[in-house]
């Protein structure tokens, strides 16, 4: 048994399932999770001893690599200095002004201490400001766990949602309406039917969570123009795409901007936080200057603002994102030409920084499709690049991700890899 195996062991002795966030215990892919000891640009150290590359970064936070020195600073000059406050920092004003600096139409911002807490505020403030009920949601989105949002299923059309858990009640899943992504006309007929008690659309604008997948312009354009002709609030969840796809907004690459916009991941540079904002007037509903309830011991902590406005202000020129997309694309046009040479149909999809490899020849739009694919071949892939020192998501439903610290060796040791993995 090696010492991850004993660490598993151990750990499922008092954590549930020896995990703390279900998706790190390899259940899609099968064996024992790596325990990881430090971590330190675009490696990490396992218990073993091992190093990976990492294509993973936290599951996307880690865009300036792992241990990146002026965040690490950042957060011990901070920390040194009292670690909360329970009243307002400069902080929290400064950590908001550079995400606004990506996102201008972000006019007022509430920080939150997840993408979870962010997403399940933001459905809350389109419910309070529209004073209807129903949330539309689509099929392979993940905007992390509160109850409206863990519906997943309802086999497309114009299905009302179950709870895709147990807990979450038939009383609150009714209330999310769940249709298949790009599903345009699936759109148009949902508002002929039920637009006058549709509160928001939410959605990842460019998906993460189920393999990278991109809206078509049609799907886009009838979400914008429901929304706009029904008074409904069109919602973002830019938690893993934002400052991946481009160097700052999705919204900004795809040409359509959203009402209320939703992030996470990147801005806490690796702690735990979460952002949602609007329009003034939009924000105004929100507690204290509205009747819309949201409160938070810890947001805006003094340690996560410091390693979010360290992150921010190293991505501002878009330097950083260009080398992190140079790579990715480097080491996408090398699977491709693997893929060739061994006449092999996947699918690869990149943007930005993303990318995912569909092991599947068909076309894919949405969650339907991804469902399709090889997993056992996927699984195979998974373990044998993990053999040979490359870490991927394990699942075939994740997005992999790079960092402006991962070189142009580290992209041909992992091809190396490839070649030998997949099959
Ligand atoms: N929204 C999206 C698009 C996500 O990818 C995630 C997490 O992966 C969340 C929301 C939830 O964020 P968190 O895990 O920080 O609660």
């Amino acid at each position: 048994m090696n010492h991850s195996e004993q660490l598993y062991k151990d750990a499922q002795q008092i954590l549930v399932g020896g995990v703390n966030s279900p998706v790190r215990a390899f259940k899609s892919v099968g064996g024992t999770p790596e325990f990881i000891s430090s971590a330190k640009g675009p490696y990490l150290h396992t218990a073993d001893n091992q190093t990976l590359i990492d294509y993973v970064l936290s599951w996307g936070p880690m865009i300036l690599g792992h241990a990146d020195p002026d965040v690490i600073k950042a957060i011990q000059d901070t920390a040194a200095k009292g670690t909360s406050f329970g009243t307002p920092s400069a902080l929290e004003t400064e950590c908001a002004k550079q995400i606004q600096y990506f996102y201008p139409h972000m006019e007022k911002i509430r920080l939150v201490n997840s993408g979870t807490e962010a997403t399940m505020s933001a459905i809350r403030l389109a419910r309070g400001v529209t004073k209807k009920p129903i949330l539309v949601k689509f099929k392979g989105c993940y905007h992390g766990h509160s109850d409206s949002l863990l519906v997943a299923a309802g086999s497309g059309g114009l299905t009302f949602g179950s709870p895709d858990s147990a807990g979450v009640l038939e009383d609150t899943a009714k209330h999310t309406v769940v249709l298949n992504y790009n599903d345009t006309e699936g759109v148009n007929a949902l508002f002929k039917e039920k637009g006058d008690q549709i509160a928001g659309i939410i959605l990842e604008p460019i998906t993460g969570n189920m393999g990278v997948i991109t809206p078509t312009d049609s799907f886009l354009t009838a979400l914008r123009t429901q929304c706009d002709q029904h008074g409904a609030l069109l919602i973002f969840d830019e938690v893993m795409c934002g400052f991946r796809v481009t160097k700052g907004s999705a919204s900004d690459l795809l040409g359509v901007t959203p009402d209320i916009t939703v992030l996470g991941k990147v801005i806490g540079g690796g702690m735990p936080c979460g952002a949602y904002g609007a329009s003034a007037e939009i924000m105004s509903h929100l507690s204290p200057e509205g009747q819309v309830y949201q409160a938070g011991t810890l947001s805006g902590n003094p340690v996560v603002m410091a390693a979010g406005i360290a992150t921010l202000k190293k991505l501002r020129d878009g330097e950083m994102f260009k080398k992190a997309e140079k790579m990715t694309t480097y080491l996408c046009n090398g699977l491709q030409d693997i893929l060739d040479e061994k006449g092999l149909p996947y699918r690869l999809k990149q943007v930005g920084t993303m990318w995912c490899l569909f092991f599947t020849s068909e076309d894919i739009q949405n969650c339907d499709d991804v469902c399709k694919c090889d997993m056992e071949g996927f699984s195979k892939y998974f373990h044998s690049m993990l053999q040979n020192g490359v870490y991927l998501p394990p699942s075939q439903f994740e997005a992999c991700f790079m960092s402006a610290t991962h070189t142009e060796k580290d992209i041909e040791k992992s091809l190396k890899a490839c070649k030998i993995s997949i099959q």
